[in-house]
């Protein structure tokens, strides 16, 4: 197995600013700037051990192609594997169905087309990724042709989470997404439950992070992996009460505190292939327990997917000289997992194999502090990725925001 042996000195971690280069901006997500904070946390939405379906209905905006291949809609079944790495095993998804207008001989599909196209650049509100008088045409296609019923898997009159996604559009339009459905929108099917109901789809929430059923969203994605990674953002704030790590609830993005190494910024992955959530994330979820370190030691550190293992160590708070409360955690690499296979951990032959340094504030509740406007007091960011390498040209403030360690 590969790991990475270090002598940890308590004493010497000298931290500064230097670059680093992500891929290009990926999605304006953003929750509504109001939103009360006094959703269920974590825990009481039961996130630790769960079940869920996803039911994604595929449009494109209108005068786009509709076909897309058959290979194309089998890669969306790829986020089962997401949340059952992310979580080790703890999130399963039993079934990914996409909706289709129809299903050719060749085993490609043709998407549900909107009746009109998207706003350009959509500030916040009704429009903000699809209005919904467009997406309720959409739902009656969607019920004229299927029996929702097969989607509500719990019978309890709802189908579980709809994901409204618009996979094609116009060059140069926002890709936006956001839980809920327009104006919170409740449609109600033609079709029923065991009792009789008839079965709602319940965009409930809107722009908040209590949305449970329904989301939807917008990016040109010309792979799978693209709806597979701007639909595990919105989950993560839909499911499992994560915020926004990037930005404040503003269309400001003047910072970056993970870039592509999560799935909670706008980042999209590297190579638009999603990044896991990232590790203190998944600690507050109760995924993974770190394990502290708390004197100058040696440690052996092994690859984190496969082993689940992660270090923490709070540096000792110096009053008047230091802002105190800083947690830094390491995490090693070898990309043993679908979604780091585009990151760039330092390769020798065959063998990949990096490490990295993760910082958190422990004054903040990070799951609630949305202030990301000073970056150097930002929550939670990456001090250090190990041997990292030039990507993409600097060419943004946007990438000059990370600490690295020398
Ligand atoms: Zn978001």
């Amino acid at each position: 197995m590969n790991k990475i042996k270090i002598y940890i000195v308590l004493i010497s971690l000298f931290f500064f600013y230097n670059l680093y280069d992500q891929v290009e901006i990926g999605v304006h997500c953003y929750l509504d700037p109001n939103e009360s904070l006094n959703n269920p946390s974590p825990l009481q939405k039961s996130m630790i051990i769960a079940n869920y379906n996803l039911t994604f209905v595929l449009c494109v905006e209108q005068g786009q192609p509709t076909n897309f291949s058959e290979q194309y809609i089998d890669e969306i079944g790829f986020i089962a594997d997401y949340f059952d790495d992310v979580s080790y095993g703890d999130i399963t998804i039993d079934n990914v169905e996409v909706l289709v207008d129809a299903v050719n001989l060749d085993g490609s599909v043709e998407a549900f087309e909107l009746s009109n196209t998207l706003v350009a650049h959509p500030s916040f509100g009704v429009d903000y990724v699809v209005n919904d008088n467009m997406v309720r045409e959409v739902l009656d296609s969607v019920d004229q042709r299927y029996d929702l019923s097969n989607f509500d898997y719990n019978d309890d009159g709802t189908v579980d989470m709809l994901v409204f996604m618009v996979a094609r559009m116009e060059v140069g339009k926002w890709g936006t997404g956001t839980p809920g459905l327009p104006t919170s929108m409740i449609y109600t099917t033609n079709d029923t439950t065991s009792s009789g109901a008839n079965i709602l789809i319940d965009g409930s929430g809107y722009g908040s992070r209590g949305a449970d059923h329904a989301l939807i969203q917008r990016k040109r994605a010309s792979s799978a992996d693209h709806i597979i990674s701007i639909t595990v953002h919105e989950l993560g704030h839909a499911w499992f009460n994560f915020p926004d790590v990037d930005h404040s609830g503003t269309n400001q993005y003047d910072h970056w505190s993970f870039g592509c190494f999560d799935e909670m910024t706008n980042g999209s992955g590297f190579r638009s292939r999603p990044s896991l959530y990232n590790p203190i994330f998944r600690i507050e979820s109760d995924w993974l327990t770190p394990i502290e370190i708390t004197d100058t030691e040696t440690i052996v550190l092994e690859d984190i997917d496969s082993t689940s293992q992660i270090y923490y160590y709070d540096i000792p708070d110096r009053p008047g000289t230091s802002v105190g409360g800083q947690r830094i955690y390491l995490t090693c690499y070898s990309n043993t997992n679908r979604w780091q296979e585009y990151w760039p951990i330092p390769a020798s032959g065959s063998n990949q194999l990096g490490l990295m340094v993760w910082r958190e504030n422990r004054n903040l509740n990070i799951l609630n502090t949305w202030n990301y406007s000073d970056y150097q007091y930002s929550p939670v960011d990456i001090e250090s990725a190990d041997q990292r390498q030039l990507l993409f040209p600097v060419n943004d403030n946007y990438f000059s925001r990370f600490n690295f360690v020398a």
